[in-house]
């Protein structure tokens, strides 16, 4: 039994995934189960638990996951808007411990979440 994230297999091509976007740095999936029209995952390939593992030498890094999360949203035409969530922790409510950043959008998102 491999001690792999299940992202960490999606970055290793061991599980599939509907990729819309790789390069050095990162990969671009869209949700298995989506709660928006568009739900796509944004992940680093560095294995970073989540937000609250980030290190100072990761800042260029963590910039240009949000280049390429606004670059999606514009190939998904979310020009009226979209919602950029990270979860952290339990109380967080992050189920994988691999950083991701969820892109929501296609539909009015309420406010506060839950
Ligand atoms: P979080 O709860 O913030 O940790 O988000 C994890 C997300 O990963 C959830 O929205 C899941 O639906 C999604 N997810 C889990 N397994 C897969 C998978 N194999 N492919 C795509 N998305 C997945």
């Amino acid at each position: 039994m491999s001690g792999k994230t299940i992202f960490k297999r999606i970055i290793d091509r061991e599980i599939p995934a509907q990729i819309l976007h790789e390069d050095e740095h990162c990969l671009a999936f869209r949700d298995i189960q989506p709660q928006a029209p568009t739900h796509i995952l944004v992940i680093p390939k560095k294995e970073i638990v989540s937000i609250d593992h980030v290190e100072d030498a990761d800042g260029p890094l963590i910039a240009h996951l949000f280049l390429v999360i606004r670059r999606l949203a514009q190939a998904e035409g979310l020009a009226d808007g979209y919602r950029v969530v990270t979860n952290i922790g339990r109380n967080g409510g992050q189920s994988v411990p691999h950083l991701h950043f969820h892109l929501l959008g296609g539909r009015g998102l309420s406010w506060p979440p839950g």
